[in-house]
């Protein structure tokens, strides 16, 4: 976002299953959670746990600034003064529902706490933040778009919130917040509105698009389906990618993955498909797989004048932000899920290794860097984005989790290659990366069983693209695996200690600046 912040969240249904066909499943689906917390049966490990706690210790007890319940509550307090308190419960939303979602130490205690006080704050409309702002056509402008986004962002931290902690008080203020902004749609979807906040940056329309998240959630919390319909409305509002704030716009899309989850609308996943699709194959997409804060800054036909929103709100030089990064790897994730398509697996897990961890800071905040030809460099301005991208980084922890290992039909799949300790109903296992020395160009993992049935399912372990082969070791000794469907299938009678090692042989590439690869042979 601009010098600022934004943000979004995006919850999962992990309460049903969701098949897609099996033969397109090829890749992903997994069977849904019990509801609980979505990370229940996966804990990190390794270097993924030493991330999580670097940002979960900055949120909790990092400085400079300290996230004191009075710092988190100044956006819906409008005291003390503090920088974007106008994007009204856009930190608050963000820190509730991040640590609300993966707790750590005394979060819990922390955000009832902080819960209890966030609601006195609520306005008689339902709003949170300037109460007198008038959201009449004529009258909506940059500061009203302002507050929609935190209003929206902070819908979603409640809504998140809720679902871990089943508290009826929560539920009743993000309704009455939910109906405040629904009651300004009509308005707010004014042509003329959107006329007018053109070129407005992360107080222009992805402001009011980015709401179809919260609506979603709060259908999944209320059991409304009218809330599917209002949110169905806000999609063709959602401008062209153009100049264009990437949070705000990846959330929207993110948000219309979720309606799509609810509503099975082929429209909207087509919709979503095809916005992926041209974004990946454009200037936009870079070798970071994964977006700047602003798309349009390397798109030809743009004029200085066109690029003057970019410059203002995030400077002369392309620079990135941890909430695109999250977005993007959020997005691929879903899209996976929900159509078993493993190129959007493989753009996420690019994403995540290049762009995402590249963007945490040693504070464990996200934010900004400046990509200049030579390199990246510090951001003139403020690089730690504590107002949006600390929190967002955060929230992205349990999709990844999510992820790692799924439980589907035919068996546990290994998709993502993050350390983590997993248990499941008949099997549980430690993922590592291989402590083996590997020739040069070789990558490895291990599988070691800590849990195991007579009928325990088979693994499945994917075999990336990037993978040129793929060689599997059990207990010691090598075995011969076919690959169906990117996935390698391991069918035994498991038992507690077994090992399963994979060893990958790295395909050498060159990456254009437009994600396009050339093999070895071409080069
Ligand atoms: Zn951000």
């Amino acid at each position: 976002m601009k010098d600022t912040q934004q943000a979004g969240v995006q919850g999962y249904r992990l309460d049903r299953r969701r098949f897609v066909g099996s033969a397109l499943m090829a890749g992903a689906l997994t069977r849904a959670g019990s509801g609980g917390p979505p990370v229940r049966g996966c804990q990190p490990a390794g270097l993924l746990a030493r991330r999580v706690k670097l940002t979960a210790d900055r949120l909790l007890s990092g400085q400079i600034p300290s996230f004191t319940p009075e710092f988190v509550l100044a956006d819906v307090a409008l005291i003390p003064e503090r920088r974007f308190n106008e994007y009204s419960g856009d930190l608050s939303g963000r820190y509730l529902g991040a640590l609300a979602l993966l707790p750590a130490d005394d979060s819990a205690e922390r955000l009832r706490s902080l819960v209890a006080q966030l609601i006195g704050h609520q306005r008689s409309d339902g709003r949170f933040g300037q109460q007198d702002l008038v959201f009449k056509a004529d009258q909506i402008g940059p500061r009203h778009m302002a507050l929609l986004w935190g209003n929206g962002r902070l819908l979603v931290g409640l809504l998140e919130y809720y679902e871990q902690s089943r508290d009826q008080k929560v539920l009743d203020v993000a309704s009455r917040l939910g109906r405040f902004l629904l009651g300004v749609r009509r308005e707010c979807s004014d042509p003329a509105v959107l006329k007018k906040l053109e070129g407005q940056g992360a107080s222009g329309y992805i402001c009011f698009t980015q709401l179809i998240e919260s609506l979603v959630l709060l259908k999944r919390a209320t059991g409304d389906k009218a809330l599917l319909e209002a949110a169905s409305s806000i999609i063709p509002l959602l401008q062209p990618r153009g100049i264009q704030h990437a949070h705000g716009y990846l959330s929207t899309l993110r948000g219309i993955m979720m309606l799509y989850d609810e509503t099975g609308d082929a429209k909207q996943l087509a919709f979503v498909e095809d916005a992926f699709a041209r974004l990946v194959e454009s200037p936009d997409y870079t070798e970071f797989g994964s977006v700047l804060e602003y798309f349009g800054l390397r798109s030809a036909g743009q004029g200085a004048s066109d690029r003057s929103t970019i410059v203002q709100n995030s400077g002369k030089d392309p620079r990135d932000e941890g909430c695109g990064h999250a977005d993007f790897l959020r997005l691929g994730l879903q899209l996976w899920r929900q159509t078993g398509k493993l190129q959007y697996l493989e753009r996420a897990e690019s994403c995540l290794w290049n762009g995402f961890y590249f963007n945490q800071f040693p504070s464990g905040d996200f934010g900004h860097h400046v990509c200049t030809e030579p390199g990246v460099k510090p951001n003139d301005n403020v690089a730690r984005a504590w107002w949006c991208c600390t929190m967002h980084g955060y929230r992205a922890f349990p999709d990844i989790l999510q992820s790692v290992v799924t439980e589907a039909e035919e068996g546990i799949r290994i998709s993502l290659f993050e350390e983590v300790d997993w248990t499941g109903e008949t099997l549980g296992l430690k993922l590592r990366r291989s402590s083996r020395q590997l020739q040069p160009l070789h990558w490895g993992v291990s599988l070691e069983m800590t849990r195991a049935a007579s009928d325990s399912p088979p693994i499945l372990v994917r075999v990336p693209a990037w993978a040129e082969r793929a060689d599997f070791l059990l207990n010691g000794q090598p075995i011969t695996m076919e690959i169906r469907d990117g996935y390698s299938k391991v069918q035994r009678a498991w038992a507690v200690g077994d090992r399963l090692e994979v060893v990958f042989r790295c395909r050498l590439a060159l990456q254009l600046a437009d994600g396009t690869r050339l093999a070895q042979r071409e080069l």
